[in-house]
């Protein structure tokens, strides 16, 4: 059966920061053949298509003009396990969360750390989600998407994905891959990642010594929401800006400035800054303009207190990026994909 159309549809219940605006169409495909027919309609029709998940890395800044496809399709299984390598697989649009709890519950482990991250399954090789130390692209095994360019079926392994931080061949190439499944090298035996943030302090509180993944998953749900604005209550996309990474001799320079520069060493002598460490330096925790704001306990995320539109919030996005960039001399570069 063909995924229904409609027509004229607000997206506010289709993206996180609570952004209303209305899609010219709205298709919820439920499996691959909804998909096919849904792009081969809009190509007949001469629309533009927007693949939309849990809406949870979207700003929209005004009408979308095209198809939106929500991504609808559902299905987990396990493709072998030999006793200790597990693999397995999930539809696009199965949700992140439940899908990483549903692989705890079955006793594989590495997904632990990736617990709470809104969205779906489909969109988390976009940016390569990444939290506490792990990213996808660490029990990465494959996936497979639609070239949108010719209609033809490919499998991407590591390589051909192209992972960076928050960034993949998908996000540098939007629209050209429709990522239909993805699959997941897990194991029995877990290879604890606590090393970052407060994640083993919150399990020594706890009184676990030897945490097990559920363990470690639970400790760091409960950081999470302590932390994090639930956007079913206060309308944000996480992270607004990703962490600069710049050269040792920046970071040293500004160090010479501001003494407490919250910074990370990575490869090859970079420097990876706290974004929310300069936003808050620069005085933006808290502030608010109409309904665009800063979370009031997390600089790097940006929130719609209700009314606000997409440009509300791009504008005092970009006024962030100018403040901190005329007092660091770095550039902030945004997260959120931009329609
Ligand atoms: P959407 O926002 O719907 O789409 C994001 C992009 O992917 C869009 O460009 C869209 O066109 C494209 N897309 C979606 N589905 C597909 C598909 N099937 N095929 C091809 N393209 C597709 N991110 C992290 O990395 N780490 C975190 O810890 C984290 N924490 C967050 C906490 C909160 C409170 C919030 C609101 C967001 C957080 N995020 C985090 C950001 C976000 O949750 C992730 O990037 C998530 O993977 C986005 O999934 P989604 O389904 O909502 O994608
Ligand atoms: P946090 O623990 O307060 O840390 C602040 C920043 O410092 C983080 O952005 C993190 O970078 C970095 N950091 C902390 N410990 C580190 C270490 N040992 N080595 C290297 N870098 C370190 O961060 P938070 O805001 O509460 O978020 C916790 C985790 O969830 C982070 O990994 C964050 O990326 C993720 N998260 C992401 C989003 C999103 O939308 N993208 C939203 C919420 C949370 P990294 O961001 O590079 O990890």
């Amino acid at each position: 059966m063909t995924a229904a159309w409609q027509e004229q549809v607000s997206l506010k219940p289709f993206n996180t920061f609570g952004i209303d605006v209305n899609a010219r169409y709205l298709a919820q495909p439920s499996n691959d053949q909804q998909v096919r027919e849904a792009l081969a309609e809009a190509k007949q029709r001469g629309l533009a298509v927007l693949v939309i998940g849990g809406g949870s890395n979207l700003l929209l800044t005004r009408d979308i003009d095209a198809l939106v496809l929500h991504m609808a399709s559902r299905g987990r299984r396990v493709l072998s396990d030999d006793g200790e390598q597990v693999v397995v697989e999930a539809e696009a649009g199965e949700a992140w969360h439940p899908f990483v709890q549903w692989t705890l519950a079955q006793g594989f482990c590495g997904l632990e750390n990736l617990s709470l991250i809104p969205g779906t399954v489909g969109a988390a090789p976009m940016q390569n989600v990444g939290a506490y130390g792990v990213e996808i692209k660490d029990i990465f095994a494959g996936l497979t998407a639609l070239d949108r360019q010719t209609g033809e079926l490919r499998d991407f392994d590591l390589q051909a994905c192209a992972f960076g931080y928050r960034d993949s061949v998908f996000k540098r190439n939007p629209g050209r891959w429709l990522i239909l499944r993805v699959r997941f090298a897990l194991s029995h035996t877990l290879r604890a990642h606590l090393d970052y943030g407060p994640v083993r302090q919150r399990l020594t509180e706890q009184g676990v010594d030897e945490p097990s993944a559920q363990a470690i998953s639970d400790a760091i749900c409960s950081i999470r929401r302590e932390k994090l604005p639930d956007p079913a209550e206060l309308g944000n996309a996480g992270s607004f800006f990703k962490n600069p990474v710049v050269s040792a001799e920046c970071a040293e320079q500004i160090r010479s400035q501001h003494p407490g520069l919250v910074a990370y060493p990575q490869a090859q002598g970079q420097v990876k800054l706290a974004a929310g460490w300069l936003i808050e330096q620069a005085g933006w925790k808290g502030y608010r303009e109409g309904d665009a704001g800063v979370h009031r306990l997390q600089s790097l995320v940006l929130v719609n207190y209700g009314q606000a539109s997409g440009a509300q919030m791009h504008a005092l996005a970009l006024k962030i990026q100018a403040d901190v960039q005329r007092r660091f001399g770095v550039e902030l570069e945004m997260e959120p994909n931009l329609y």
